[in-house]
């Protein structure tokens, strides 16, 4: 069964938008790895540099300290992106530095074997480069440049058409056409991944109904809220139930209810945009109010009420709502048995009110 959804929910291609947002993520994810892989190569290419200035004889001049100066500026630049989209313009630029270190180092060792070196470090700066969080151009990008800059027959010994050059260039193309084949499904893969587990979450944590966060998603959030110790300003939970609502079902039907259901809740939206609000479930919901101060609560409550009542609608309705000032050593349970003592005084004083917790 699992099976037959995914692949429907997986046949619609993704929007530009959630493929920008997928990218972003990764890179989240992938940024202390992409540091590791900036560090990494840093590391090999001076490794290389040295071996080949004090055995090799070429000398370690001022050239590897402007390099290795380089390297590192990128590396700390990286240290402090937080967008995808730099992450592609510092890694081009990384690419295109160190090939141009490499290149310099292979002028180092005998011509002979040179065109093999420059194959090697190509195939390593390839596969590193096919597991980053990079988009699909700067990927591309980089592939040029690296096929332009460490081309194994651009200034050395061999030539196309002998032994040599036969094999490299059959390695060559077989290292290019895996490194982009690889690049691209797993790109693909984490892709729908992304897709699917946003679909799941959006799920778990949304009511279908109301279209608003749920119970489950609500506690997770307050429960976050309740931590912040010690607070700047009072925290306020709000319990709201709609009144004789068995009544709209009863003389409308339950699907009239349920578009009852629907404009409360955005009303609370509209209301509460700044602040964590939920339906808990039936005709109840919930609110989180964190920063404010007291009038601030008791004119966000009013308003909501008025809302509601005011409603230009066939099938009006109005709320009751129970507030609490939310204690530093409360905890999520007590203060909603609180909220929700206040909301029971609210239904027993004439409704469509609010009243706070004494
Ligand atoms: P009160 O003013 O005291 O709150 O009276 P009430 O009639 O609203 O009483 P209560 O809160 O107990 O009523 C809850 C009703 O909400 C009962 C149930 O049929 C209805 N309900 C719960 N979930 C849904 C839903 O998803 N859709 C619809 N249409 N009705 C629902
Ligand atoms: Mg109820
Ligand atoms: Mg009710």
């Amino acid at each position: 069964m699992y099976k037959i959804i995914e692949d429907e929910v997986l046949k619609k291609t993704a929007p530009e938008a959630v493929r920008a947002e997928f990218v972003q993520h990764e890179f989240e994810r992938l940024h202390r790895f992409s540091v590791l892989i900036f560090l990494t190569s840093t590391f090999m290419w001076l490794v290389f540099d040295l071996i080949v200035s004090f055995l090799g004889g070429q000398g370690f001049t001022w050239r590897s300290m402007v390099f290795l100066l380089l390297f590192s500026i990128l590396t700390v630049v990286l240290g402090f992106t937080r967008k995808a989209r730099h992450f592609d313009v510092l890694t081009v630029l990384f690419v295109l530095s160190l090939t141009i270190g490499v290149r310099l180092i292979v002028y180092g060792v005998p011509d002979i074997v040179q065109s093999s070196w420059l194959v090697l470090a190509a195939a390593s700066m390839l596969y590193s480069i096919s597991v980053l969080p990079l988009s699909r151009v700067a990927f591309f990008v980089v592939q040029l440049i690296i096929w332009s800059l460490l081309n194994p027959f651009i200034n050395t010994s061999i030539s196309l058409f002998e032994l040599r050059g036969v094999m490299t260039a059959c390695y060559s193309v077989f290292l290019c056409a895996l490194t982009i084949y690889t690049f691209l499904k797993l790109r693909e893969a984490k892709l729908y991944n992304y897709i699917m587990s946003q679909l799941l979450l959006d799920q778990a944590y949304n009511d279908t109904l109301t279209e608003i966060p749920n119970r489950r998603s609500f506690m997770t959030l307050a429960e976050k809220h309740l931590q912040t110790v010690p607070r700047e300003h009072d925290h306020y939970l709000l319990m709201i139930d709609i009144d004789n609502f068995k009544k709209v079902n009863d003389t409308y039907g339950h699907d009239i209810g349920d578009e009852v259901l629907k404009r409360v809740a955005a009303d609370i939206k509209m209301v509460m945009n700044a602040h964590d609000f939920a339906r808990l479930g039936g005709e109840e919901f919930a609110i989180y109010l964190t920063d404010v101060s007291r009038e601030d609560a008791e004119a966000l409550a009013g308003e909501l009420c008025r809302l509601v009542r005011e409603q230009p609608t066939k099938y009006p309705v109005t709320i009751s709502i129970g507030v609490t000032r939310v204690e530093e050593h409360d905890t999520l349970t007590q203060a909603l048995i609180k909220a929700d003592d206040a909301l029971y005084e609210s239904k027993h004083s004439g409704k469509d009110r609010y009243t706070f917790h004494r």
